[in-house]
């Protein structure tokens, strides 16, 4: 067995255990679990040891602070909840928005090995960290919350608001991902890249949520909405297009995340 197979079958073994606990502990859901061990298998075994610590720091911190958040307080939590399409227990859908374009970056950098390569694929899952840390601590603290677009108020929670406090959780985010091959690396200048490029990526997932993304209004609650069902009755649109939901505004933060970190290491 030459080092190559052996790292692919080290990497397939730690993916399906990683994956299977994380099910365990309610963290994915069955079809989050699948794509996270398809995932897994290709970052752990093409990427090998910097590439897997940043996907597990990012996997673990995030469904960690997404856990922690119903601590403040169950009516809270479920009225947010009503308003995310999605909720704590990840689904495939997910696992493929905040961790696809990281894959297929490992893919790419395992046929055109590339330092800048790297610095992209820490871009992109920055950005997924930003996004996901923005969001839930943002929702935790509860602060002023304002759009990207009119810079008028909006309720905590909704897609395209920004706080201060979701705003510094977000790059605490995009900077665990960036600490956590900071190990590698004896260059501090593309160590903090990532932090930028992911911070990018998550004000672009801000924009994209105020502007295109399918925001909805229950006929029957009268909440504004992510979710194109509400109280069992489908919801009205009422912004963006249908097609633009949560899942493909995570993808195109990570795209973008992973492309202005691959620029930025082009120039630096
Ligand atoms: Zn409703």
């Amino acid at each position: 067995m030459s080092s190559f197979q052996l790292g692919l079958v080290i990497g397939i073994a730690v993916a399906g255990s990683v994956a299977l606990l994380a099910f365990a502990l309610r963290l994915l859901k069955p079809s989050g679990a699948w794509a996270a061990f398809a995932l897994g298998s290709v970052v752990f075994g093409l990427g090998g040891l910097q590439w897997s610590v940043a996907l597990i720091t990012f996997f673990l911190l995030s469904s960690l602070l997404s856990k922690l958040s119903p601590q403040r307080g169950r009516k809270e939590r479920e009225r947010t909840e009503m308003i995310f399409e999605k909720g704590s227990t990840r689904d495939a859908g997910q696992v493929w928005a905040n961790g696809g374009v990281a894959g297929i970056i490992v893919i790419i950098h395992h046929f055109h090995p590339d330092p800048s390569i790297f610095i992209a694929y820490l871009g992109a899952l920055a950005a997924a960290a930003a996004d996901t840390w923005g969001t839930e601590i943002g929702v935790m603290s509860g602060g002023r919350t304002i759009s990207l677009l009119t810079l008028r108020r909006v309720e905590v929670g909704r897609s395209g608001g920004v706080s201060a406090m979701g705003s510094l959780g977000a790059v605490a985010g995009a900077a665990s991902v960036a600490a956590s091959a900071a190990w590698w690396s004896d260059d501090p200048l593309r160590t903090i890249l990532p932090v930028v490029a992911g911070t990018a990526g998550m004000l672009a997932d801000s924009l994209l949520g105020a502007t295109l993304q399918a925001g909805y209004r229950c006929r029957r609650c009268g909440m504004r909405t992510e979710r194109s069902i509400h109280c069992g009755d489908p919801a009205e649109p009422v912004t963006g297009f249908r097609w633009m939901n949560n899942d493909l505004v995570n993808l195109l933060c990570c795209a973008t995340g992973g492309g202005i970190a691959w620029l930025l290491a082009a120039c630096f």
